[in-house]
């Protein structure tokens, strides 16, 4: 039997060829995948990862960070965006999340338990695997911080259980080695005493439609904050704001934020990031670092 007629076999997730992935990123752009994976539970996960071991593999979540490219992605995609999202409480008020899970439901199942720490997950439009392994922040948040232990699973479809310790976390990146991903992870946090966790859930998504082009397909800040300094500001004094290639143009409202419109190219955006590095070097001698993960054959 082959690869693929083992997996039609004996896994019960959702598992097709050449699947187009536009909708699976939130800039609605890019190829297909060779093959998509979507699990139906963690032990589905396990046995598919035992019969792929060796082949490529590419996890993606909400696909809230990645630029997918229009020549699509060899091998297989697991998108854990609508599985893994079960969650469990013990009783010293610790989460366990699965990394399937979204960030905003997290910050709401928390928030509602009045547990702070994990409030400015709302506005995070991503799921909890991409979000550790982006470490993933904002209003003085990041997810690190209250995580107690996560479990990876490796290409085997293995599970290991490690610490925070274990990690060298730092600005938008964790170390993970090569072919392990997140399952889950336990958060110890603490009851908030002074303020109500909904309200200031409520607070920061209203600073954000303030602040950033909401509703609009974008990956969020394109670029990582150079040291002293913002991206946003870098790119907005070099009077960059709405430039646009094919159909992909810097937000008038946040100019760290690409918008692509309907049936804009993986290559637009690309192609955008490139002219913004490029001026950027060329008139303040800094080169731009991209936040965001490419994914796909160049
Ligand atoms: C409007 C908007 C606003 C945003 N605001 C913020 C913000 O304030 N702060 C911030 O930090 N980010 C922000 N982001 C970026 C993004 O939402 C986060 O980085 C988020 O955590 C990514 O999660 P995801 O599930 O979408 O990951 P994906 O985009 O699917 O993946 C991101 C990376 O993680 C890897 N990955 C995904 N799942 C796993 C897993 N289970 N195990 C291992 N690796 C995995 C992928 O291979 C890829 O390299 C914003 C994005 C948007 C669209």
């Amino acid at each position: 039997m082959n690869i693929t007629e083992r997996i039609k076999q004996d896994i019960r997730g959702k598992f097709r060829e050449n699947v187009s992935l536009k909708d699976y990123n939130t800039w609605k752009v890019g190829g297909c995948a060779q093959y998509l994976y979507e699990p139906y539970d963690l032990e589905d996960l396990k046995s598919f990862l035992n019969i792929t071991k060796k082949e490529k593999i590419t996890f993606i979540g909400n696909g809230s960070n990645v630029l997918i490219r229009d020549k699509g992605v060899e091998g297989y995609v697991v998108c854990l965006k609508d599985s893994l999202n079960k969650y469990y409480k013990n009783n010293k008020k610790q989460y366990t999340f699965e990394a399937g899970l979204s960030c905003m439901k997290i910050a709401q199942i928390t928030a509602k338990n009045n547990l702070t720490g994990l409030e400015f997950l709302c506005g995070i439009p991503g799921s909890l695997g991409g979000a550790l392994r982006m470490n993933a922040g904002c209003n003085n948040g990041s997810i690190w911080e209250n995580v107690l232990n996560v479990t990876i699973i490796n290409k085997e479809g293995a599970l290991i259980k490690k610490y925070k310790k274990d990690f060298d976390i730092s600005y938008r990146n964790v170390n993970l080695e090569n072919g392990n991903f997140f399952i889950s992870a336990k958060f110890d946090l603490v009851e908030n005493g002074l303020n109500n966790s909904e309200d200031i859930i409520k607070k920061f998504l209203k600073d954000r439609r303030a602040n950033q082009p909401t509703g609009l397909p974008s990956c969020g800040s394109v670029f990582k904050n150079p040291k002293d300094n913002y991206a946003a500001s870098l790119i907005e004094s070099l009077g960059l704001k709405s430039h646009r290639i094919g159909g992909a143009y810097i937000s008038e409202k946040h100019a760290n934020f690409i918008i692509t419109e309907k049936n804009s190219k993986s290559d637009d955006v690309e192609d955008l990031i490139s002219h913004i590095q490029k001026k950027v070097f060329e008139k303040m001698n800094i080169l731009l670092e991209t936040e965001v993960k490419f994914i796909g054959k160049k």
